[in-house]
């Protein structure tokens, strides 16, 4: 029996226990990261094999109190450290040879005025720590934005980097394990709305072979360059001539939401099967193509995909909030046409601006 012990107790961690349901060898328990105790913290740990984690966003004396733990961590310990930071992950992304905007460090005004003269505008500004869905960002346009995206976001460590004008964003998925092996899933076309994914698709539509192989060697590179255990993603931009990675999530992630009934082996049970020190398992996709939508806000446009043939609603039992994710409705197709068909039938979840899909220049 390998007892796995998940940080933090969300839809996330619950997916990934799900995921192996059927391995009577595996037992899981998740810990609530917002109820932290030392003591609890310390129980926890001394009750489980492996230690596994479904957020990088875990507070300072956490980490701290893990490092006395570290051999039971998968990811490690410093795939959670370089994560955290968006300054030590751009770093790690250009030591692993991968593309990424130009960037700087900012620790004060003076800095600011430094990022521009050597960065150029439009500049985008974020808080190395804490930010995600779009919090904690600024976008410099002019020299005047200075003081005000000071004030607004600063005094404290910001990464400044250059604007990328993309096309499109996208992600890919990899699962490594104990061994080296390694699995990577299909690409997908992500799309947000107010810092928010609302939807991904597989097959990104019109993504050509060159960057489909770019964006799996530069996978493989960075899970190798970290000797790295469990599911990675890496969300990269979409240029006219390349790819540019913007940050990488050492965990599950709500792009790969889709493997669970669109490839053979799901990014969660991946994960689970990595970190338990087993081979990882084919992710040739089950269908040719698949769509997943998130549930934002309201599950009531939800309801419509339970009379939809080939759609997979998932709730996550949360308490609907403006902005919070309560589940996603997994789509599965025998062609696009057909797949973004029904995206349109259940077009009720997602923002007039974001479907129809507008014409990126692709
Ligand atoms: P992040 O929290 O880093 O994922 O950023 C949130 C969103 O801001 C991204 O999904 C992009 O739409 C946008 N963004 C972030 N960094 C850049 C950049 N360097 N250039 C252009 N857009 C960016």
């Amino acid at each position: 029996m390998i007892r796995i012990g998940i940080l933090g107790n969300g839809q996330l961690g619950q997916m990934l226990e799900y995921s192996i349901n059927d391995l009577r060898d595996i037992s899981v328990s998740m810990y609530d990261l917002r109820a932290h105790s030392p003591s609890a913290l310390e129980t926890f740990i001394a009750r489980v094999d492996i230690v596994t984690y479904e957020t990088e966003n875990i507070a300072a004396d956490i980490v701290e109190q893990l490092e006395p733990h570290a051999a039971k961590l998968r990811p490690g310990l410093n795939a959670l450290k370089i994560f955290q930071n968006r300054l030590l992950e751009k770093q790690a992304l250009r030591d692993a040879g991968i593309a990424t905007a130009d960037f700087c460090a900012v620790n004060s005004l003076d800095d600011v005025h430094t990022a521009i003269n050597t960065l150029g505008l439009p500049i985008v500004m974020k808080t190395t720590t804490e930010g995600y869905d779009g919090k904690g960002q600024y976008v410099l346009r002019t020299p005047d934005d200075a003081i005000p995206a000071w004030e607004a976001i600063g005094k404290r460590e910001l990464i400044a980097e250059a604007f990328v004008p993309f096309l499109r964003e996208t992600s890919v998925i990899a699962c490594r394990a104990v061994n080296g092996q390694m699995v990577v899933w299909p690409m997908t076309e992500n799309v947000h709305y107010e810092g928010i994914l609302r939807y991904s698709l597989f097959p990104a539509p019109a993504l050509s072979a060159e960057k489909a192989a770019l964006a799996e060697r530069y996978i493989r590179q960075l899970a190798e360059s970290l000797g790295y255990t469990g599911t990675i993603t890496l969300e990269l931009f979409e240029t006219s001539d390349g790819l540019v990675a913007n940050e990488v999530a050492p965990r599950v992630h709500n792009s790969g939401h889709w493997s669970i009934e669109g490839a053979a082996t799901s990014q969660f049970r991946n994960h689970m099967l990595a970190i338990s020190g087993r081979a990882v398992a084919n992710t040739q996709p089950n269908y040719a193509a698949v769509a997943m939508l998130n549930v934002i806000g309201d599950e009531g446009p939800a309801e419509a995909a339970e009379a939809i043939h080939n759609a997979h609603r998932h709730s996550y039992g949360k308490e609907a909030r403006p902005a919070r994710k309560l589940g996603h409705v997994t789509l599965v197709a025998d062609n696009e046409a057909d797949r973004d068909s029904t995206i349109t039938e259940l077009s009720g979840l997602l923002p007039d601006a974001v479907w129809p899909p507008q014409n990126k220049g692709l």
